[in-house]
């Protein structure tokens, strides 16, 4: 293994692992830290974990016991992902999960680059944009979880940490040069860094040709920490050492087969649109209806009654994408905080997403063997639910949702899955990921 990533939330996770595969690193995703005798044969390793907002010292703990287990895999470089919007709160996670893991790895000096230029993140003089807002213009500024009030990230990352942390300017390194040039200007500058007593570097990067530089000026450092979008720079990095010999079949999963469902738990702008396209299309879709589920109807079994009748249905029609089912929770903000109001925020969302669980082992039982599953806790709970705890990573449906296999799952026929984070694809995502190829 060459490089172990430990990814602070599960659809960031799926994210980098399809970032590596499509530069051609054979990647497995790990749900969670595995037991210690397990073993992984792949060029990359990314464990997911759900440490982005838990207490510190939980966080702490689990990016370590993470580590070890890389560690002991034999991992070469270690790359802490966290989200390109640097979501985090006053207290962590980002800054205590960076020390934490800088002083298990023995090294004084690390970076920290959130941008991702193809999602319009981009970093400069160490304020984080997202388009063509500051962080704390956008949407994040409002997040109920992480809201993002400050975009300087050295600031913000400061308050986080004991270690001095300063800025890695763009605009102090000449632009122009050759690549082997920048790498070494950049270089240089983190000695300049070093010698001034800074421990982590908020790194500047606004295009991929930044990310690839960065990549390649860090290649001896133990420890990265970053968005997804500093993997587009690693492979190369580590075929020009030798390490790797690049798979142009990365990213090829086995065949997919029968027809599939899409899950849709996300109530995002995103996935909001997703859900009205599919239905304006006159697809076959099924609601969810969370105050059903607090009167205890058997609202998952209807719907698995109904699939299974569309199924039949649908039997005789040429393409197997169009007879694909919708089951959504999936509601525009005014009916979700009434929903909210009335069950309570937590107990409702955890009411849907057990339904979402239930249904996505009936399914299966069915004998589905591809999900598309819209929104990060509804992801988790499903892949927990169907006991996926290793994923191998295949094309990409859009930039950060790949098509992914089930290494444990059914043993008839391969499981796939798309898991997208909620904010994630255009309209026409839920069709896009159902005709994708998998098989390359
Ligand atoms: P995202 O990635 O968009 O944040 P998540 O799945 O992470 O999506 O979070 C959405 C949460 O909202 C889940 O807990 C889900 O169960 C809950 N939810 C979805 N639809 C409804 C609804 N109609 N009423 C109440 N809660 C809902």
């Amino acid at each position: 293994m060459i490089l172990g990533v430990i990814a602070d939330d599960f659809t960031g996770a799926t994210d980098i692992a399809s970032m590596l595969v499509r530069a051609g690193m054979r990647t497995v995703l790990l749900i969670g830290v595995p037991d210690p005798g397990v073993t992984v044969a792949a060029d990359a390793v990314v464990i997911a974990l759900k440490t982005r907002t838990v207490p510190v010292p939980d966080a702490v703990r689990e990016s370590l016991a993470a580590l070890r287990w890389l560690q002991a895999a034999g991992m070469r470089q270690c790359l802490f992902k966290y989200c390109s919007t640097f979501d985090s709160t006053p207290a962590g996670n980002i800054g205590p999960v960076t020390e934490a893991l800088m002083d298990a790895l023995g090294t004084g000096f690390t970076i920290a680059c959130p941008a991702f230029p193809e999602n319009g993140r981009t970093v400069y003089r160490g304020h984080l944009f997202v388009g063509d807002q500051l962080l704390s213009d956008s949407g994040m500024r409002q997040h109920p979880l992480t809201p993002m009030t400050d975009a300087n990230l050295v600031r913000v990352l400061q308050a986080q940490c004991t270690r001095r942390v300063g800025l890695l300017r763009r605009d102090g390194v000449a632009q122009g040069l050759t690549k082997l040039h920048a790498v070494q200007a950049v270089q240089a500058h983190f000695d300049q860094l070093r010698a001034q007593g800074v421990a982590i570097a908020i790194a500047d990067a606004i295009t991929n040709d930044d990310l690839c530089t960065l990549a390649a000026a860090c290649a001896d450092l133990p420890l990265l920490t970053a968005g997804s979008g500093l993997a587009l720079g690693l492979p190369e990095v580590y075929a020009q050492r030798g390490w790797l010999v690049p798979d142009a079949g990365a990213a090829s999963l086995d065949p997919a087969s029968g027809v599939g469902a899409v899950l849709a738990g996300s109530c995002s702008l995103a996935t909001n649109a997703q859900v009205q396209r599919w239905r304006t299309s006159g697809r076959p879709a099924f609601t969810i209806d969370p105050r059903a589920l607090a009167r205890g109807e058997p609202v998952a079994a209807e719907a698995l009654t109904w699939a299974q009748a569309q199924q039949t249905r649908g039997a005789d029609q040429a393409s197997q994408p169009d007879q694909a089912v919708l089951i959504s929770a999936t509601a525009p903000a005014e009916e979700l905080n009434a929903v909210q109001r009335e069950l309570g925020t937590l107990p409702s969302g955890a009411l849907v997403e057990a339904c979402f669980a239930q249904i996505a082992q009936g399914l299966v039982a069915q004998g589905l063997r591809r999900l598309v599953v819209a929104g990060g806790e509804t992801a988790g709970a499903v892949v927990q639910a169907l006991g996926v705890t290793r994923l191998r990573i295949g094309p990409a449906i859009c930039p950060g949702v790949p098509w992914t296999q089930a290494e444990d799952g059914p043993h008839d026929s391969p499981l796939h899955l798309a898991l997208k984070s909620g904010n994630f694809g255009g309209p026409d995502f839920f069709d896009e990921a159902l005709r994708l190829e998998v098989h390359r």
